[in-house]
């Protein structure tokens, strides 16, 4: 079997072979950590965008959509925290002279840690055959329990340093788990502090007026300076949420793995504003449900888990993340988080506004308190493709490559294909394309032998292809083949659209949550 790295470099040289994502301004050797969507990456975002969309905004009657500004005044930030508190520790090797950041670091190692308890796991299943009890090997197997228990401890004390800000620590953590630089191999590092990351930009014309503005650095911020506008214009009532999707900017430190940790990426965030003290059981409440949406997509349920944070951030009372199997490992791929009252009661403070709500039940306002959906869309976007593709041997000794996306989220939903460019298959294909392209997009493709088409549209992860043959003339049906199964099945030409239709439609999917 590949090992993950090679994995995880099919998976960026794919999307760039097949039009989905792009290193940005290549032709200038590219920008660290920013890509751009190609023709099929935009697609697949726009579906992806669309899906959470519909589940968080549509399907839910308190919940309404805004899209704010990405310049917000720069007080926002302060009343944020992010100014003071929007940092990441980081650490130089002095040999190599890169940067890390520190807690990635010891992470690393301990996912190093994990992997050991997936072999003993993979070892044992093989040695015991049928028989075996992954739960039964994971509780009772003493070097399992060994690694699980250093693996929590590491953890357990990365998350309380940093929480008490004891960069001193993270320091001698590392130094004892005796972790070495990747590039240099050597363990000469620096002291650990702290990085803000956020850009800064100015507005205005002149020098000196200009005003320092930043870059938001989520998207959350629009959300809370709204929060009265939309609930008084809504008339709405608590509980309720307003959800956006849009740009984020952060100056990460490690910028590497592909789109999985962007300067310039795209959030899809919830808040929900609920009534002080009922915290906890919203907090449950959004972490089953987001769980259910990701888990409706059919992208198997072992590849999720939760992870309940040990240090909080300076806005939270409790906070999780649902964690995907990316090819390089379980990693955050959105966070649940319970916000308490403090952006709005900071806006309050900052802005000597009142951000209240006047409760009629209870005859009593009060700053509501907010539990918060974020998820990455670009990190979604990884999530989907690296789990999509797929490399398949073959009955008759050869392979496929398959992007086997969920057909909801595929770019293109139907390829047809005319068996032979003559006879007027060409005429009925292209007739069934015009047809198809007012419900889905549609690819037309007449060149080379059928199986290659068919080949190229596995790789691009279309759904189904649709070929007219000389059967067609007499009867008026063709071929559908479904990509996952190659199985082929003869439909007649005025089914085509329907049996589609409800394969790729996001009703149908969404049932599942
Ligand atoms: P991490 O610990 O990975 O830096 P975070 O905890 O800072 O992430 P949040 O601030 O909770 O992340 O942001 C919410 C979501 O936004 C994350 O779950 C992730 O999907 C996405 N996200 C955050 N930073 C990036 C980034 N640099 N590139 C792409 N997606 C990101």
């Amino acid at each position: 079997m590949a090992n993950q790295e090679d994995i995880f470099k099919k998976v960026i040289s794919h999307a760039k072979e097949y039009g989905y994502i792009f290193q940005s301004s290549e032709i200038y050797d590219g920008l660290s950590a920013v890509y751009d969507y190609g023709q099929n990456g935009a697609e697949l975002k726009k579906n992806i965008r669309e899906y959470w969309w519909k589940a968080m905004v549509q399907l839910n009657d308190n919940i309404v959509g805004i899209d704010a500004a990405i310049f917000m005044h720069p007080t926002t930030w302060k009343a944020s925290g992010h100014v003071d508190a929007f940092n990441d520790p980081l650490i130089d090797n002095k040999d190599s002279k890169k940067r890390y950041r520190a807690d990635v670091l010891v992470e690393d190692h301990v996912a190093k840690i994990e992997a050991k308890i997936d072999k003993e796991v993979t070892k044992a299943a093989k040695r015991f055959g049928d028989s075996f009890d992954k739960d039964q090997f994971l509780s009772t197997n003493q070097r399992v329990l060994d690694y699980q228990n250093k693996a929590t401890t590491i953890l357990k004390r990365l998350g309380q340093s940093l929480e008490k800000e004891d960069l001193a620590d993270v320091k001698a953590l590392i130094e004892e788990l005796g972790i070495v630089c990747p590039v240099s191999g050597s363990k000469n590092w620096t002291d650990v502090k702290q990085f803000n990351l956020m850009f800064g930009t100015k507005l205005g014309a002149s020098a000196d007026t200009a005003t320092d503005l930043y870059l938001r650095p989520e998207t959350a911020q629009g959300i809370f300076v709204n929060f009265l506008n939309v609930q008084k214009t809504g008339r709405m009532k608590i509980p309720f949420g307003i959800a956006q999707t849009g740009k984020a900017f952060r100056n990460e430190i490690v910028a590497r793995q592909f789109i999985f940790r962007m300067r310039e990426f795209e959030q899809m965030e919830m808040q929900y504003f609920i009534k002080p003290g009922t915290q906890k059981e919203w907090y449950e409440a959004w972490k089953e449900k987001r769980m259910k949406w990701h888990l409706s997509l059919g992208m198997g349920k072992e590849n999720y888990r939760y992870h309940d944070h040990e240090k909080l951030a300076h806005y939270a009372d409790a906070a999780a993340d649902i964690e995907f199997k990316f090819p390089f490992g379980f990693k955050e791929l959105e966070g649940i988080h319970s916000r308490t009252d403090f952006d709005l009661a900071s806006h309050e403070k900052y802005s000597g506004k009142k951000l209240q709500y006047f409760d009629p039940e209870l005859n009593e306002s009060y700053v509501p308190y907010v539990l918060e959906t974020s998820i990455g869309l670009d990190r979604m976007f990884l999530a989907v493709f690296s789990n999509s593709l797929v490399e398949e041997q073959l009955e008759n000794n050869t392979s496929r490559v398959v992007l086997k996306l969920p057909a909801v989220l595929a770019p293109t939903k139907v390829a047809v294909l005319p068996l032979l460019r003559k006879d007027g298959l060409p005429e009925i294909a292209q007739k069934l394309v015009n047809e198809l392209k007012w419900n889905f997009n549609v690819v037309y493709d007449e060149k080379d032998a059928v199986g290659r088409r068919y080949r190229r549209q596995d790789a691009v992860g279309t759904p189904f292809c649709v070929t007219v043959d000389h059967q067609t003339l007499e009867d008026e049906t063709v071929t559908i083949r479904h990509r996952d199964s190659m199985e082929q099945q003869r439909i007649a030409l005025s089914e085509v659209k329907g049996i589609i239709a409800k394969e790729v439609d996001m009703k149908e999917w969404l049932k599942g949550i």
